[in-house]
C-alpha cells in the first residue's frame, strides 16, 4: 500500500469520525475511497442532513431556532456559500431567504439558473450567530467539516463564496473583498471565486455592476466558454 493511499484512508477515517462520531461508515470496498478528485462518501445529502441536524458541537446549536442545512439541486454544478444563517434563515430553516434571498434568485434567473436546478445554496455555519455577528474561528472549526462533506456529495463544478466573510473563511485570508474578486482559488480541489453578498447590494447599489460582471463570468465558466484550468 503506497503512502498516499494510506494517508487518504487515514484522512477518510478521520473525517468520517469527525462528521459521524463513532458511527464509522465503511463501504464494501475501500477502492471507493479514492476515486476522482476527492473521496466517495456514503449516503445522500438528505441522509447527511438527518445525521447532523441536531448538532450541538458549538454554542450556536443551543440558540438556533432552525438548523439551516442548505437547499437546491443535489447534483448542482454551482455551489453558492454564504457565511451563516440570518434571522429569516434561522426562522425558516432555509438559506438566503428574505430580501437578500429574493435578489439572489433574480441574479440567478438572469443567468438562467434557479435554486432547484443546477444550483445548491448553503452556508459555512449551519446555525445563526447571535445578532448576525461574524462566525468565530472556533465555530468555523467545528462546522466547516459539514460543508466539506456537502461538497464531496454534490461535487460542484464551481464554488462561489458570497461576501467577504464567506470568502475569508474559505480562503483563510483576511483581505478586502475587492482584492478577492476576479481570481480563481480552489477549495476542496474545486475552483472557487468570491463575489459580493446580495445583502451588500441592498445596502450599496454601487456593488450591483461588479456583481453582475462576476455572475456573467460564472455563467461563462459553467457554460464551458471560459477555461479555468
Ligand atoms: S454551527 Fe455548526 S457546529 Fe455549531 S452547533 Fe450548528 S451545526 Fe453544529
Amino acid at each position: 500500500m503506497g503512502l498516499s493511499v494510506a494517508a487518504n484512508i487515514y484522512h477518510f477515517l478521520s473525517q468520517t469520525r469527525e462528521l459521524f462520531g463513532d458511527e464509522i461508515f465503511i463501504q464494501s470496498s475501500l477502492d471507493n475511497i479514492n476515486q476522482g478528485s476527492g473521496y466517495d462518501f456514503p449516503g445522500s445529502l438528505q441522509e447527511f442532513n438527518d445525521k447532523i441536524n441536531s448538532c450541538h458541537k458549538c454554542q450556536l446549536g443551543d440558540a438556533r431556532t432552525k438548523f439551516v442545512f442548505g437547499v437546491g439541486d443535489p447534483k448542482a454544478d454551482l455551489l453558492l456559500v454564504g457565511e451563516a444563517p440570518g434571522v429569516d434563515e434561522d426562522r425558516l430553516g432555509e438559506p438566503f431567504v428574505g430580501r437578500a434571498g429574493k435578489l439572489l434568485d433574480k441574479i440567478l434567473a438572469a443567468i438562467h439558473l434557479n435554486r432547484t436546478k443546477g444550483v445548491y445554496i448553503c452556508n459555512v455555519l449551519k446555525c445563526r450567530p447571535p445578532n448576525n455577528r461574524d462566525p468565530l474561528p472556533s465555530e468555523v472549526d467545528q462546522c466547516e467539516p459539514y460543508l466539506q462533506h456537502q461538497i464531496r456529495l454534490i461535487k460542484p463544478q464551481l464554488i462561489v463564496a458570497l461576501g467577504r466573510v464567506a470568502g475569508k473563511t474559505l480562503l483563510k485570508q483576511d483581505i478586502p473583498l475587492k482584492a478577492m474578486r476576479e481570481k480563481i482559488y480552489h477549495y476542496e480541489e474545486i475552483p472557487l471565486i468570491v463575489t459580493y453578498h446580495p445583502a451588500a447590494l441592498l445596502r450599496n447599489s454601487g456593488f450591483k455592476a461588479p456583481t453582475w460582471k462576476d455572475f456573467q463570468w460564472i455563467q461563462s465558466i459553467l457554460d464551458g466558454k471560459t477555461n479555468i484550468g
